[in-house]
């Protein structure tokens, strides 16, 4: 067979420890023997983040601003002990906070489902996406522990230095704890562009939750803006899609949430996100089975598996023992992102080389191989636990024959 020809070059990411196991073996047996990648590649591998001083990170986020998709590989978050353990000039930000800053996207979480694993929620049938803002709120808050008596005002001082706005939020009797959060309409008008077109794209509804009802103004802000941005550029193409966009009390959308079968888009704030995607990943089985997109306001995407480097299994991996660590999130990082790209560039033969690699791997554990992680998740069927190398092999020879 003639390799599947690429026009446009994806970005691609390379990153630390097992995942960058993983990443070579994907590469060289699921796709460089069907497709002539064009990539451009940017090694995010710690020590070569060290060399460059971290400039490698943002030529990288430039890079997929510039080509506009980009596949990564995990990647390690210095702490003390990685300065140590890597000798490192300086304890780096987190690569993936850097790009998303410098891209200004949302986050989206979607897990992959294989029928022998059922969901802890009984009735979810499809996945559920989580998109969550990633910006402000808690995660950016100001805070301060009252030491005991006095008063806590909130003020604002407009450009012209002049006090705007100022409100006791508490005259305290005695310690206790104070917080102000901040967001911003620009950021929020960003995650709403986001999640509108990502549900255009996957052709799934959208909702949107808040406590608005409580948090009248702050909250209200939200909605009024998801609201607008909905109206002005996307209700006439939803309603052509077929998709539905709605509003809901964050109470409200939890008791849907568990009641729905899946197969939408759930927008949540910053810190909702941060705890749903957790809760809603575990019910669907295996944090190693979930996929995240990085989707910027004016539609550039980056593809990844939502997991870490999996230091443990590296260790295991580095002392020659034999790993079954699961490739499936990377593998469809990298499916995800030669699809965006045939999309894209109008290649449709490299949009169904993305499916078909999907297919292949769920074949291959429809079939009952498969790595460890998830043979305990499995019910009433006869699986085998493979290596991380036989099920990447499995992988390929499946791929081969859908390919014929
Ligand atoms: P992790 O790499 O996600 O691994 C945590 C545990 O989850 C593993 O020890 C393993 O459990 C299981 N696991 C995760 N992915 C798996 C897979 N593909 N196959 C099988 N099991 C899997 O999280 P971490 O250990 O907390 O973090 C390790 C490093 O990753 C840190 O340096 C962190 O900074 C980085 N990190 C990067 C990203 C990113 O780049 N997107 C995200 C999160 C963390 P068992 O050991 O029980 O088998
Ligand atoms: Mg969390």
């Amino acid at each position: 067979m003639a390799k599947i020809q690429m026009r446009t070059p994806i970005v691609e990411i390379d990153g630390d420890e097992m995942t960058r196991i993983l990443w070579k073996m994907i590469k060289e047996q699921l796709i460089l023997p069907f497709v002539d990648l064009k990539s451009e590649y940017y090694d995010l591998g710690l020590p070569h983040r060290d060399e460059t001083n971290d400039q490698v990170t943002v030529d990288a986020a430039n890079a997929i601003k510039k080509w506009g998709v980009g596949v990564k590989c995990a990647t390690i978050t210095p702490n003390e002990q990685r300065m140590e353990e890597y000798h490192l000039k300086e304890k780096y930000k987190s690569p993936n906070g850097t790009i998303r800053a410098m891209l200004d996207g949302t986050v989206f979480r979607t897990p992959i489902l294989i029928d022998s694993i059922k969901p802890v929620v009984r009735n979810w049938k499809k996945p559920i996406t989580i998109a969550r803002h990633a910006y402000g709120d808690i995660y950016r808050a100001t805070e301060y522990r009252v030491p005991g008596k006095g008063k806590a005002e909130l003020l604002f001082t407009g450009e012209d230095g002049e006090v705007t706005f100022r409100k006791t939020v508490y005259e305290y009797e005695g310690p206790g704890v104070l917080q102000a959060i901040y967001n911003k309409d620009s950021s929020i008008e960003s995650f709403a562009h986001s999640c509108f077109k990502y549900a255009l794209a996957a052709k799934e509804d959208l909702w949107f939750s808040a406590k608005d009802t409580i948090s009248k103004k702050y909250d209200q802000a939200f909605r009024d803006i998801f609201q607008s941005i909905f109206e002005k550029y996307y209700q006439k193409e939803f309603e052509k899609s077929g998709i539905v966009y709605f509003y809901t009390l964050i109470d409200d959308a939890v008791a849907r949430v568990i009641r729905s079968e899946g197969g939408f888009i759930w927008a949540c704030k910053n810190y909702d996100g941060d705890v749903m995607s957790d809760m809603v990943s575990t019910a669907f089985g295996s944090l190693a089975m979930m996929t995240s997109v990085l989707v910027s306001p004016d539609g550039k995407y980056e593809y990844e598996a939502a997991h870490g480097t999996v230091t443990r299994h590296y260790y295991r991996y580095l002392k020659g023992e034999q790993t079954s660590t699961n490739p499936i999130a990377t593998i469809f990082a990298w499916s995800g992102a030669l699809s965006k790209r045939g999309e894209l560039d109008d290649l449709p033969r490299l949009g169904v080389f993305g499916k078909l690699l999907e297919k292949a791997c769920f074949q291959t554990m429809e079939e009952g191989i498969m790595t460890k992680d998830l043979v305990g998740l499995v019910e009433g069927k006869k699986v085998e636990s493979v290596s991380t190398g036989a099920f990447i092999g499995a992988i390929h020879d499946r791929l081969e024959e859908l390919l014929k």
